[in-house]
């Protein structure tokens, strides 16, 4: 029997191969291999219904070799201590790709925002601070939103750490509400940065994106980001996917004149959940939630969760597509990859292509310790400069030794975090 799917041994994995490429030894093998500490927590929440319901979470922090953990924080019902690791872990990688001087942390409680009020959703977030305040911080662990957590809940987080320590800590925490410290262009940012790595993709390959269609997995904030920048540069969306809560299924929404943002955010919950019964008034089809990946389109956008494309969907790939990117967080797994890289599909990896959101938070903490807020036009062009800077040197990378894009992306993080490791005397 096939063994379930655990992110972290996918991590770890990834982690092993990038190590024998770089022939890494033991004992930085061993130090990146895990985690450096975790944090295992309950959460009592005063329930609306006046009984008290106790939430598990998480704070998992890899890797401060090259500067404070960061990392977001997940709401999700099926969350898993090794599913956090993974997240964690990836972070290191993400943060070293794009060289912010940022480790990697994650953290995540085992909820359903769905099912609860926003009353009992601010207990969680200031139960989930009181438990790890004297972990966090601005200058060791620095959390922000990810699956499931917005603008909203981090501002409750930051208010609890401010009122534990006794004073103002913007920079403790980023994806804050734009007014309360946070930074124009964040919200873009991660499906922004997705495009931006595309968009360098086809320059490469010399592929002019107003000819291309692409299919998206996942309507969330990176979703729905990617989705408006690569029409703006003239592509085509012409499928997107969905989690419908009420029938717990995803599905396929697939419009082939291109999907609309504005009218689908209409009908779509604050979860990225498009109301299927008022779809087909507005032209789409309504396909089963596998249907994204099997779409004739030059680009696929993964957006969702982890483990989507697996050794089943990746058959499902047509041949016209060209490129990969990995808007959500370990999407392919290993079995996958392999079958990707046989076929010659260009992947643009998780942890570079979705970088767009840490890279926008080191701006959001560097404006919050300057207390100087930039416009948004100079964030997204900072934003811009780093995201395309990292991908080139991915690519020239994969180019001159001949490795896949997620090796050569590999290799790059991991050879910084291990430095880091070595000159600070510790392996
Ligand atoms: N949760 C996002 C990610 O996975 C953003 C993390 C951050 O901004 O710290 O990259």
């Amino acid at each position: 029997m096939k063994s379930p799917f655990n992110p972290f041994e996918m991590a770890q994995a990834q982690f092993d191969k990038a190590a024998d490429v770089l022939g890494l030894d033991t004992a930085t093998r061993e130090l990146l291999r895990f985690p450096l500490r975790e944090y295992h927590i309950a959460i009592p929440v005063r329930m609306d219904d006046g009984t008290v319901k106790v939430f598990r979470g998480f704070r998992i922090q890899h890797s401060d070799a090259r500067g404070p953990c960061k990392g977001g924080i997940r709401f999700h019902p099926h969350e898993t201590a090794d599913t956090v690791r993974a997240l964690a872990m990836w972070m290191t990688w993400k943060c070293a790709v794009v060289d912010i001087p940022l480790g990697g942390g994650k953290g995540g409680v085992i909820c359903d925002p769905h099912h609860l009020s926003a009353r009992e959703q601010e207990g969680i977030c200031r139960g989930w601070i009181r438990q790890v305040a004297k972990n966090v911080g601005p200058v060791n662990d620095v959390p922000a939103p990810d699956v499931m957590t917005t603008p909203q809940h981090m501002l409750w987080m930051l208010d609890e750490f401010e009122v534990i320590n006794g004073g103002k800590y913007p920079g403790f925490i980023t994806g804050k509400p734009v007014g309360s410290g946070g930074s124009l262009g964040r919200t873009e940012a991660t499906g922004y940065g997705v495009v931006y790595t595309i968009r360098e993709a086809l320059k490469l390959m010399g592929i002019d994106i107003k000819t291309t269609k692409a299919s998206v997995q996942g309507f969330g904030n990176v979703s729905q980001y990617a989705i408006r920048l690569f029409q703006q540069l003239g592509g085509k969306v012409v499928c997107v996917s969905s989690w419908d809560q009420g029938d717990q299924v995803s599905y396929s929404f697939r419009k082939l004149t291109g999907v609309d943002v504005d009218e689908l955010l209409a009908i779509t919950d604050r979860f990225g959940g498009i109301d299927k019964s008022k779809v087909t008034g507005l032209g789409y089809e309504v396909l089963p939630g596998g249907a994204w990946i099997e779409q004739d389109v030059e680009i696929l956008i993964p957006a969702a969760l982890e483990n989507q494309v697996t050794g089943e969907t990746v058959l499902k790939i047509k041949p016209s597509v060209k490129v990969i990117a990995e808007g959500a967080n370990g999407p392919t797994t290993p079995e996958a990859d392999k079958v990707i890289q046989e076929r010659g599909i260009y992947v643009i990896p998780d942890f570079l292509a979705n970088a767009g959101g840490v890279t926008c938070s080191y701006f959001e903490q560097v404006q919050c310790n300057m207390n100087f807020f930039w416009e948004k036009d100079e964030v997204l062009q900072k934003l811009d400069t780093k995201m395309t800077s990292a991908f080139h040197a991915v690519a020239e990378l994969a180019k001159k030794r001949d490795l896949y894009m997620r090796d050569a992306a590999y290799v790059i993080a991991v050879s910084r975090v291990a430095k880091a490791c070595k000159d600070r005397g510790w392996a």
